[in-house]
């Protein structure tokens, strides 16, 4: 217990909140709304305690028959011959939709996630804008032609859509990370089968309904609700489906890429990672503590992209963490539907005693807990800002995802071990280097083996810029350019001109 002022949650606003969207939801397959075998899954606000959503519990046979109705709709449906303008037309009005109904599906990640509201209204917001990335690039697909290979020959190189796309979700961003998938399958002509988390299944029914009123035709997007191994697992191994996109844990991932192996599914991985902020001493330290500040609590912690591994070179380290400290003090958590709260809840309960154990193991194995360290007072999920220093490089600790408002801390020398140090995990997700130095910035840039690497700057995104992770940080890359393109498979058309010239056996013998 700390010394905080307990959590208080507002009542009268969870009501309003409730009161946005339904409670109750069915999946979606083929156009029709389907509630399984009647079982249902309930989800808690980890925040208020109170019930928020209902969705069914999908089993096996639900999932056979989503999947099947993707193949349907791609071998049969309209979707997949349907000329770019009509794709990027169904797109853009999605994001026009999803920008009028932002307040609801914001509620909705809100009170099933316990992330904060005005961020969640960001990531609505930012989605929207994904979707309509993904519509210009529909209508930029193409493929190439070769003129240039003798007189009797014309190469083409057709970019057809992949086929029936499993896409599985996790529960830390529900409506964003669906977003950095779907619009570029849906544009490349593919049919999806969506499966959200178990505990955040809610705006992704709402996308559904999105998607219908857009025109999309039925059988493009079929979305199950339900646990991975009921239901995730039949997406990753069933024959009809030709490319798993998954978002998740990289355990969880590892056993989707296996069980895709037996059919030789092409896979998209965005997985865990343990990032790295390095910080030098001839850095802004006010924004580098800002950020160092914001990586490590952002989304309470619960974030593939937290900078949740502070390298600071020793001559700054003690100044910068007692600064830290005050900051982390500052930091608003509480009720996710107050718009000044930073912090929100804990995802659930199992979560949060995951978050705690690591914290205590860390202590154990002799590093310093410099502030709280521990859940706060409340009917919630509530976990207080936590930075874990003295952390040498092979503690748990220092290796592991917590997932939780857990920062550690660890100090170098030298530039080389700056750069050893943050290549010393077996993630690569993102990094990012605080100095005003060049030499040193692009040393550190180049010599760090991760996906992104922000220079005095920490988590910009923009749908323009690629997003994944070296090494077991995924496989493949989301968003940019080629984010639709990774949903084709490429033909080769090699087309013979004219009279044959050239004859295998010798003519009429
Ligand atoms: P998780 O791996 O437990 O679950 C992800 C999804 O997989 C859920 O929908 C779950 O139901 C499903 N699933 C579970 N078992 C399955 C199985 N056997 N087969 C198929 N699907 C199965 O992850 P989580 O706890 O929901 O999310 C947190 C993790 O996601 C963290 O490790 C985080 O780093 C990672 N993440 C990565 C990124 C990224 O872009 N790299 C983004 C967000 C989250």
């Amino acid at each position: 217990m700390t010394a905080q002022t307990p959590i208080a949650v507002d009542t009268k606003k969870l009501n309003a909140a409730m009161a946005r969207f339904p409670r109750d939801r069915a999946m979606q397959i083929a156009g029709r709304d389907a509630l399984g075998g009647g079982e249902t899954i309930e989800r808690r606000s980890p925040a208020h305690g109170v019930i928020v959503t209902r969705v069914p519990r999908g089993r096996a046979e639900d999932a056979r028959a989503v999947i099947a109705a993707a193949r349907m709709g791609f071998d049969e449906g309209p979707w997949p011959s349907e000329t770019a303008a009509n794709r990027a037309r169904v797109l853009l009005k999605v994001a026009d939709l999803i920008d009028r109904d932002r307040e609801a599906l914001a509620l909705m990640d809100t009170l099933e996630s316990g992330k904060a509201i005005a961020q969640a209204r960001g990531e609505i917001e930012g989605a929207a804008d994904i979707w309509r990335y993904a519509a210009s690039l529909a209508r930029e697909l193409s493929g190439e032609s070769y003129a240039n290979l003798g007189r009797d020959r014309l190469g083409v190189v057709l970019r057809e859509p992949i086929g029936v796309v499993s896409i599985i979700t996790p529960w830390n961003f529900p409506f964003l990370i669906v977003s950095q998938k779907l619009p570029f399958a849906l544009a490349a002509g593919c049919a999806c089968v969506v499966k959200p988390s178990e505990m955040t299944s809610a705006s992704t029914l709402h996308l559904g309904t999105l998607l219908a009123e857009a025109g999309l035709p039925d059988g493009a997007c079929n979305i199950v609700t339900g646990y991975g191994p009921d239901v995730g697992a039949p997406m990753t191994s069933d024959p009809d489906v030709d490319m798993i996109s998954f978002t998740g844990s990289t355990a969880v991932g590892r056993a989707a890429m296996a069980a895709g192996a037996a059919t030789l599914k092409k896979v998209s991985m965005e997985l865990g990672g343990k990032n790295p902020q390095v910080v030098f001493p001839d850095a802004d330290m006010d924004a580098a503590l800002d950020a160092a500040t914001f990586g490590a609590y952002f989304n309470a912690g619960e974030c593939c992209n937290a900078g949740s591994r502070l390298l600071l070179q020793a001559d700054i380290a003690e100044a910068f963490l007692s600064e830290l400290a005050q900051r982390s003090k500052r930091v608003k958590v509480g009720d996710p539907l107050d718009p000044d709260t930073r912090v929100g809840a804990i995802i659930s309960a199992d979560h949060l005693g995951k978050i705690e154990r690591h914290v205590k193991a860390a202590r154990e194995a002799g590093a310093v807990v410099r502030t709280d360290g521990t859940r706060l007072e409340s009917d919630g999920l509530f976990m207080a800002p936590t930075i874990v220093a003295d952390v040498g490089p092979s503690m748990a600790i220092a290796r592991e995802e917590v997932f939780g408002p857990v920062v550690v801390a660890l100090t170098l020398k030298t530039l080389d071990e700056a750069i050893a140090l943050a290549n010393s995990t077996a993630y690569g997700l993102s990094a990012s280097v605080w100095s005003r130095d060049l030499d040193t910035a692009l040393s550190v840039g180049r010599g760090v083996r991760a996906g992104t690497i922000w220079v005095n700057t920490f988590m910009d995104g923009t749908p323009e810029l690629p997003f994944g992770g070296y090494r077991q940080s995924g496989v493949g890359r989301e968003l940019g350019r080629n984010a639709v393109k990774d949903y084709t498979e490429e033909k080769t058309l090699h087309v013979h001109a004219g009279p044959r010239t050239s004859w295998w056996l010798p003519r009429g013998a």
